[in-house]
């Protein structure tokens, strides 16, 4: 029987659990907070329920995959929604919105800003369908651990373009400025600069439009809880202090309460760039970018805003400006851009007394940048709320907010351990991804492998939950696991 040790109940750990469970391993999951989730945690109030990160799911049979693999049947413990619109997105000085809905209603949808990029839109769609294929499904299932690997992989994504950066890639297919935003944005669910990252993230749209977005009945920690129900052994309120090895070997963990719980394997879903702390050496092998962060208001409102959709984009002016300060100029922007989530327009339940349970996200710097959190939140709150009455016509939204709660970049490092308070662990460049990010399985001690959002192939929730497979498979290969029932019959010979 082989003995793991997880270290975080974020999804990529659960997921990552749940997969080691279903080859025969024994598993123990421990989490610093009082519940499981990581980002994708939950906060109630006053009869308003907030998720407090992810809130978009995509690629629904990634989750199934998940699942299953943990002998969960996810249909049974969660009650997935499809969502039409998918989002809509608003600018300022637009009189028009865009709405994304199902790939053959699109076109219309496009041709309100443009005759030419309507028909650029299946085109657009057949360039990244191989993009999708190879980049994000063939690799995203890979383990990137050798250089040979990446030799192997980059000829066919440079021939797509996929190397490109993303809005150049988008904007040699369309021409309006808003549509070249709009078909670029999604980088950034996962912390990348769509002006930055390469174009084999402009796939994150296509895959929408393949199998949709959706809500899960109860927001996205239902999915957490389900997972966490799954696990055997789940411990939360303990935080791992130390891996213990010997050999070049990892023999155990070391909690903050001073227990030992000696295993074969960790599993860190702790932020990749803090695993050497844990190792207790100095330097992460190599130094890289983590993400930026973000401001998070979490609003508990005695009135709904019916101008915003399940999930609203609000785009301010200047916003490649606003990307490249909060990206790599680390200050706060002088125009806001914002994403909202109104889950009440799906499922009222989540707000009491007939409001909203708004959870506005406002990109912003790490820690690394110059904001003093401490003196300038109030202010970036007061001056978000109001740019949001004025500029997108949610007028009054201040004064029927009953409940309200924040998530800053300070949060982010305290609650979470995220290196700078990054929002989505490390930068998704070309030279942060594959065989650069920190591999699933450790080069410095066997034993050692990670899940999440920091090793390969990313953040996100289909990301991590693909690297969760990733990585147990790196385990089953390297411990001869083949399975529950193979590993308790040799278990009673
Ligand atoms: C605001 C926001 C919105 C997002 N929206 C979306 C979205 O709509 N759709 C989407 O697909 N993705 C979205 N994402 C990304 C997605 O939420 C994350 O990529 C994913 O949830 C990260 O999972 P993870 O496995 O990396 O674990 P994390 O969530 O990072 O969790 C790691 C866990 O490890 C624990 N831990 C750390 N150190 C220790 C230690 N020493 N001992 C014990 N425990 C420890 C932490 O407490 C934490 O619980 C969003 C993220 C954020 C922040």
């Amino acid at each position: 029987m082989t003995r793991v040790v997880v270290i975080g109940a974020g999804l990529g750990g659960l997921a990552t659990a749940l997969r080691l469970q279903g080859l025969g391993c024994e598993v123990t999951v421990l989490d610093q907070r009082e519940r499981p989730g990581g980002r994708a945690y939950q906060r109630r109030d006053g009869g308003f329920t907030w998720d407090t990160g992810p809130s978009l799911i995509t690629m629904p049979w990634v989750l199934e995959e998940a699942f299953a693999a943990g002998g969960l049947d996810l249909h049974r413990e969660v009650d997935l929604l499809p969502l039409d619109p998918y989002y809509r997105i608003f600018w300022d000085g637009e009189d028009r919105h865009l709405d994304f809905t199902a790939r053959e209603r699109m076109p219309e949808e496009i041709a309100r800003f443009s005759g030419r990029d309507a028909r650029a839109f299946e085109p657009f769609m057949e360039a990244l369908r191989p993009i999708y294929e190879d980049g994000i499904l063939g690799a995203g299932r890979r383990a990137f651990q050798t250089p040979g690997e990446l030799v192997r992989f980059l000829p066919r994504m440079l021939s797509l373009g996929a190397a490109w950066p993303l809005h150049r890639f988008v904007a040699r297919h369309f021409e309006h400025p808003r549509i070249r935003e709009a078909f670029s944005f999604h980088s950034l669910f996962i912390g990348g600069d769509p002006f930055r990252v390469p174009a084999i993230y402009g796939a994150l749209v296509y895959l929408q439009f393949l199998d949709g977005v959706w809500y899960t009945r109860g927001g996205v920690y239902s999915v957490v809880e389900a997972m966490a129900r799954g696990v055997e052994d789940l411990r939360c309120g303990e935080r791992v202090e130390r891996i213990e090895t010997a050999g070049g070997r990892v023999t155990g963990v070391v909690t903050a309460g001073g227990e030992r719980i000696a295993c074969d394997v960790v599993v860190s879903n702790a932020d990749a760039l803090r695993t050497h702390e844990l190792l207790g050496t100095r330097r992460p092998v190599r130094p890289l970018r983590p993400t930026m962060s973000c401001l998070l208001l979490y609003l508990g409102t005695d009135r709904p805003f019916p101008k915003l959709e399940h999930h609203t984009l609000l785009v301010g002016r200047g916003y490649k400006d606003f990307i490249a300060d909060v990206t790599r100029r680390g200050r706060l922007a002088p125009t806001f851009s914002t994403y909202v989530h109104a889950p009440s327009r799906t499922e009222p339940g989540m707000a009491a007394n007939g409001g909203d349970s708004l959870c506005v996200l406002l990109p912003v710097p790490n820690l690394r940048g110059r904001v003093d959190w401490d003196r300038e939140e109030e202010r970036v709150r007061d001056a978000l709320v109001a740019d949001l009455e004025t500029t997108f016509g949610l007028t009054g939204l201040d004064a029927p907010v009953r409940v309200e709660h924040r998530m800053t970049p300070v949060d982010f490092a305290r609650e979470l351990g995220a290196v700078d308070g990054n929002a989505f662990a490390i930068e998704p460049t070309l030279h942060q991804s594959a065989w650069f990010r920190p591999h699933n399985r450790d080069g410095r001690v066997a034993g050692l492998y990670h899940a999440g959002g920091g090793t390969h192939p990313g953040a996100g929730v289909p990301g991590v939950l693909l690297g969760a497979e990733v990585t147990a498979g790196l385990v089953a290969g390297d411990r001869g696991l083949t399975g529950r029932r193979a590993a308790r019959a040799a278990a009673a010979v």
